[in-house]
């Protein structure tokens, strides 16, 4: 049987980037296989941060996880930090691991080359990921396109281990991608993916008030100039997010108003903006009922970290006994 896992960063609000790219995925697989989502604490340590500031984010991602739907009934949401073995794992991981297959990962690359002084943690956090992942020998991983190349490495990791310490069993299996359609979400400004850290997301628990705000000025067509203009749905970013809210009905009719010049783009945003309503509507709501509850939060991922506390002492049992710390 398929065994999902996969996690986020505790940055407080799950933006759309995250729900349409992964989160959205989780939901629709949580039921279908034994599953584990992660909020990734240790991860969310490599920026400089807050620890008061932690706590909150922390809970505010499982709040945000919990109303986009992942139902504790039918799957294991659970916080990094409160099963130990992700980082005896990692440790065990950084020994097999060569540093020149991290010095190559994109997201290291991007990320060290704005920092004058790189911590051995930026350059290792993807080991800190197979180990997130193998630790549930899981083999199916679904996430956004930003990630594949990490979990390239995971795969390496994964092999290299099982040939020195497990060459007659794949103690490990080989976790493999799951993408969505909209595997990469690109942000209001069109020119990068939407990320917390650039500042150009929208997040699920904002305002009707507040998306407006932020999609009336958003990055369109940059050819288009003026409403009669026609315009090119493929290079917009706007009708991007058509195909991921609106049904398709919608985004065949906002894709020929657009090229034949019968909408301007804020007629078009509008349209999108209500899109967008229908499917944040119940999430909002969800997450109101949620904060009036915070005992069932704490319920939930309590009842996360024990399960996953069960499955990591399993692996670590299997993993001490071959490399001989027993
Ligand atoms: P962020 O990049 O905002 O810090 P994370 O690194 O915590 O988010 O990513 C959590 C999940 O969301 C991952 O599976 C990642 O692939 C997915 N994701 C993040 N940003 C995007 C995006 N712009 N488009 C699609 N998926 C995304």
């Amino acid at each position: 049987m398929a065994r999902i896992f996969s996690g986020i960063q505790p940055s407080g609000e799950l933006h759309i980037g995250n729900y349409l790219g992964a989160v959205k995925n989780w939901v629709a697989l949580q039921a279908t296989a034994e599953s584990f989502f992660c909020i990734v604490d240790y991860h969310a340590i490599i920026a400089a941060y807050d620890p008061a500031d932690l706590r909150i984010r922390r809970r505010e991602m499982a709040l945000g996880l919990l109303a986009s739907g992942l139902d504790p009934q039918h799957t294991s949401v659970f916080v990094q930090s409160d099963v130990p073995e992700h980082t005896e794992l990692a440790w065990i991981f950084n020994t097999v691991t060569p540093v020149g297959e991290l010095e190559r990962q994109t997201q290291f690359k991007d990320k060290s080359a704005r920092q004058e002084s790189v911590m051995a943690g930026l350059l290792n956090y993807p080991i800190l990921q197979a180990a997130d992942i193998l630790l549930y020998r899981a083999d199916t991983v679904p996430v956004g396109e930003d990630q594949v190349q990490h979990l390239e490495l995971s795969r390496v990791i994964a092999r290299r281990w099982n040939a020195q310490y497990a060459p007659d069993a794949d103690y490990f299996p080989e976790p493999q991608p799951k993408l969505t359609p909209t595997r990469r979400i690109m942000g209001l400004d069109g020119q990068a993916k939407m990320s917390k850290s650039l500042n150009n997301t929208i997040g699920l628990m904002e305002s009707p008030e507040e998306i407006w705000a932020k999609l009336r000025p958003a990055m369109t067509d940059p050819k288009r100039i003026k409403k009669t203009d026609p315009g090119t749905p493929e290079v917009c970013n706007i009708y991007h997010l058509h195909k991921a809210f609106s049904p398709p009905a919608t985004v065949e009719h906002v894709a020929m108003q657009c090229s034949t010049a019968g909408w301007g783009c804020i007629d078009c945003k509008k349209v999108l903006a209500g899109s967008m309503e229908t499917e944040l509507v119940p999430i909002r709501s969800r997450a109101a009922e949620l904060r009036a509850r915070p005992a069932a939060l704490d319920e939930a991922l309590a009842a996360g970290a024990e399960k996953c506390r069960r499955v990591a002492k399993e692996t670590m049992r299997g993993v001490r006994d071959r490399m001989g710390f027993d």
